[in-house]
């Protein structure tokens, strides 16, 4: 990905987490805000899904028994995004990638001459990221979130664009089991990774979600105040 190195641009942020963590939401906050390009590997499949492209079938298989796509499929889908979306050069944020050390490994190719500003790992303990998807549910059109607690205004549709409102496939109880102990094993190391890079940050994420965009946006600006790189 080319870079025009001189010009001002926005942030290059990686957002890590368990499920459930908030990076999705955060995400959306964060493109919002910085006016950045976002990345979310997840709604990219949901949305092949949807559609019935034949990425869409293979990844589904993986993703409603709760195992990660295989690298290589994953990979390659964000390469060709990155490299066809102008918008990644003025800053992006990536939801969802890289999630193994390989991924990391290559994401760093892909950046090559322009590289990650921060990796933030949104922390947030298991019993809660548990209680938040158990009552997770998502528009099954536009991906918008909602909660048991916090419902859309009209019987179960979705505030922004009216379609039903469901529960995620992959929210089962054994899928996020699942999907838990595959964090563990294959995304802890990616942390290792950016720690060992020296842009890991840990940002506490177990609070409303208002609160911890605040936090994200003060680290963030707090990075770029402090000169490493020009807005
Ligand atoms: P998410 O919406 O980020 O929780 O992603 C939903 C599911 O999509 C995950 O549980 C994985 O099955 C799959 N997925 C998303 N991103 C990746 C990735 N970077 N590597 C492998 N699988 C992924």
């Amino acid at each position: 990905m080319p870079d025009a190195a001189t010009e001002p641009r926005g942030p290059r942020l990686v957002l890590l987490g368990k499920q459930g963590a908030g990076k999705g939401t955060q995400a959306v906050r964060l493109e919002e805000h910085y006016r950045i390009f976002r990345l979310s590997t997840g709604d990219l499949f949901r949305d092949a899904a949807a559609a019935g492209t034949e990425l869409g079938r293979e990844a589904k298989g993986y993703i409603d028994r709760g195992f990660l796509v295989p690298d290589d499929i994953v990979i390659g889908l964000v390469r060709e995004q990155l490299a066809i979306d102008d918008r990644a050069q003025h800053g992006f944020v990536l939801d969802g990638f890289p999630r193994t050390r390989q991924q990391a490994a290559e994401l760093d190719k892909i950046l090559d001459g322009c590289p990650l500003d921060l990796a933030v790992d949104l922390d947030v303990p298991t019993e809660v990221v548990l209680q938040r998807i158990a009552g997770r549910r998502v528009c099954s059109n536009c991906g918008a979130n909602y909660h048991v607690d916090n419902p859309p205004e009209h019987n179960w549709t979705c505030d922004v664009c009216g379609h039903e409102v469901v529960q995620r496939e992959d929210d089962t109880p054994e899928a996020v089991m699942r999907r838990l102990e595959l964090y563990e094993m294959k995304t802890l190391p990616v942390i290792q990774h950016y720690r060992r890079a020296g842009i890991l940050a840990h940002v506490d994420a177990s609070d409303e979600t208002e609160e911890v965009f605040k936090r994200l946006v003060e680290l963030v600006d707090s990075y770029f105040d402090a000169g490493s790189r020009a807005l």
